[in-house]
């Protein structure tokens, strides 16, 4: 396994979209491998492929795994904490239902958190590392999830499914922040 670099806003690779992956083989297990694991060491909860570099549809998920909370103490021993990664390939949701909103953030939106509204229940289409058709219906924290990390597939970052307002401010934040993290 191994660690990925991480591309942030207003890296070009997070605005382009991702293309189909014709053919799942072996390579998939590993690229989703590290991907899981520069995941879980960040921490987060979704990676998609474009956030680390790759313009392929392919997201990791893992919502049961979230030492999500800023303030938690780190844990230890972190094989006790059970890990539930979900791997999609190629996904497409085929099925909405409600809205919910939500609080965000984003690996490739350091420091930044909005609500964002999305449907409330799907049912998502894809392969997974086998290249077998599958689908997999999800709601609350899953559902805001998997349709975070495929807005991603096409070069949509959360803020920009923010009014214009915010979203102009938000940027503006993340490029000023971003200039004093490189200085
Ligand atoms: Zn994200």
């Amino acid at each position: 396994m191994a660690k990925l670099k991480i591309y942030t806003f207003p890296d070009m690779v997070l605005a382009q979209k991702a293309l189909p992956i014709a053919r799942v083989d072996h390579s998939y297990f590993k690229i989703a491998d590290d991907m899981l694991e520069t995941m879980y060491d960040a921490p987060g909860i979704g990676l998609a492929a474009n956030q680390v570099g790759l313009l392929e549809r392919l997201v990791v998920i893992d919502v049961d795994y979230s030492p999500d909370d800023e303030d938690e103490e780190i844990n230890p021993d972190q094989e006790m904490v059970k890990k539930n990664p979900i791997i999609l390939i190629n996904p497409e949701i085929i099925y909405r239902e409600g809205a919910t909103v939500t609080r965000e953030g984003c690996l490739s939106v350091p420091d930044f958190r909005s609500e964002v509204k999305r449907a409330e229940k799907i049912k998502v289409k894809y392969q997974n590392v086998d290249g077998l058709q599958k689908e997999l219906s999800a709601e609350g924290l899953l559902s805001v999830c998997v349709q975070h990390e495929l807005d991603h597939l096409e070069g949509t970052l959360f803020i920009d499914r923010l009014s214009q307002l915010k979203k102009d401010f938000a940027k503006k934040k993340l490029i000023k922040t971003r200039r004093e993290r490189e200085r």
